[in-house]
């Protein structure tokens, strides 16, 4: 691996930092994930995405004639990791949109759909939000079995199922829906297609599922003969399969963000150890290092994949690797963190008051939402499956 950040990167990387001086609270509870819980926290992070969006920063990786900024791939990287240390909230704004439908309506969209959805989600406002319906409840990491049906009847599809784990289903004008189209494909992958839902449609019934924090972030998403224009089929009916693999493959391409949001863990951690001698320890300053090495591995491992890109090669198991190791490394940030802020891992982190001294809230909310996290995007088994077949060369497994 050889690369460097250029001066064009680096200086991004200063203007970034000022953005985050003039417009994001010090108090702000970084990588918490819930800003879709209060009006004034989505309010906030609608707020800092407009902002984002006015720049050109929020779809900066988009090409220039779909109101990207065509920016290159050290750029993005450096995008990716001062917008994680920094927990820039706006960034996360119907995350779905700007990190995978648009890519995936760039590949795969009519004209019409990227000339009317991508300017919508660049634009960082209300109608640009969008939410993904993969998940039902018999169909997880078995999702080619999902049954959710969408049924054409002349210009139309008719969409009757339901799913689940809707982030941010709530605050979402669009759905990115996985549903079925020919339920008699021989094989189950070859009768799916994805379509465009406008979730204000009549036949949508959208339900919180509060989380183990208390938090509203998922939904179930209920559809009763929903009317959706054919027009709304993104690329061929029955192709999905290959559409949606891509689209998780972008899903996946986390590591850069999440191994600085998980720096910023560890240097808030550090700090806490510092402030209150906790540090005296030999096993928290141990367990500190440990931690420290394994986000300096996720960070060297998505460089690697962010070079290959760079180059123009296909990364295909490369996201999976870096996703499958950040759940692990979240899931020690958690547990450390709780081990040294002891008692104070109980305030809880939708407490608008908890203090900046007791890390807010983050380390409880870490430890309760890791398993969670290694659900999200595809298990890390599942990512280990993928990396076992395309990384090791493993024959697929049953
Ligand atoms: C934070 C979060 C956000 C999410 N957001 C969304 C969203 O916006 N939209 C959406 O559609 N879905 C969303 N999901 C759902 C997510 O995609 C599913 O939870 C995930 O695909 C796993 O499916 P499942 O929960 O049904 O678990 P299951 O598939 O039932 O898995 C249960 C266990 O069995 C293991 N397992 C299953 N199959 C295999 C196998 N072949 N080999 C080895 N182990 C296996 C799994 O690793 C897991 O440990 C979200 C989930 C979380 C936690």
């Amino acid at each position: 691996m050889d690369f460097k950040f250029d001066d064009k990167a680096e200086e991004l990387r200063k203007k970034i930092r000022e953005f985050v001086k003039d417009n994001i609270p010090t108090d702000i509870k970084m990588g918490l994930f819930v800003d879709e819980h209060y009006d004034e926290d989505w309010a906030f992070a609608m707020e800092t995405a407009k902002k984002l969006s006015d720049i050109g920063w929020l779809t900066m990786s988009w090409p220039k004639e779909h109101c990207g900024m065509g920016a290159s791939v050290w750029e993005r990287v450096v995008m990716g990791e001062e917008s994680g240390y920094w927990g820039i909230p706006g960034m996360g704004m119907g995350v779905s949109g700007t990190a995978w439908v648009g890519p995936s309506l760039m590949l795969f969209g009519t004209e019409e759909q990227k000339k009317k959805y991508l300017p919508k989600i660049a634009s960082g406002e209300d109608d640009g939000v969008w939410c993904t319906g993969y998940s039902e409840p018999d169909s997880g990491s078995d999702l080619a079995s999902l049954q959710c049906s969408a049924k054409r009847v002349g210009d139309e599809y008719i969409i009757n199922g339901q799913k689940v784990w809707n982030s941010a289903g709530h605050r979402a004008r669009w759905c990115w829906l996985a549903c079925r189209t020919d339920p008699n494909a021989k094989r189950k992958h070859d009768g799916i297609s994805l379509i465009i839902v406008d979730l204000q449609s009549p036949g949508v019934t959208i339900r919180p599922i509060p989380n183990i924090i208390g938090a509203h972030v998922f939904n179930e998403l209920f559809f009763k003969d929903v009317h959706v224009p054919a027009e709304n089929l993104v690329g061929k009916e029955n192709n999905g399969w290959a559409q949606l693999m891509q689209a998780l493959a972008f899903e996946r391409g986390v590591a850069i963000s999440s191994s600085a949001m998980t720096r910023r863990m560890l240097d808030e951690l550090i700090h806490y150890a510092k402030e209150t001698g906790a540090f005296a320890k030999p096993e928290i300053r141990h367990k500190l290092v440990d931690l420290a090495i394994d986000i300096k591995t996720l960070r060297i491992l998505a460089m690697e994949a962010a070079w290959k890109v760079a180059k123009g090669e296909m990364v295909i198991h490369e996201p999976s690797r870096d996703k499958a190791l950040n759940d692990l490394i979240l899931e020690k940030v958690g547990q450390i963190g709780t081990e040294i802020i002891g008692a104070f891992a109980q305030v809880d982190p939708l407490e608008k008051n908890a203090g900046l001294q007791r890390l807010r809230g983050l380390m409880e909310w870490i430890y309760f939402s890791t398993p969670g996290m290694w659900a999200a995007a595809g298990t890390t088994d599942t990512n280990r499956n993928i990396v076992a077949q395309f990384g090791l060369g493993l024959p697929r497994g049953y």
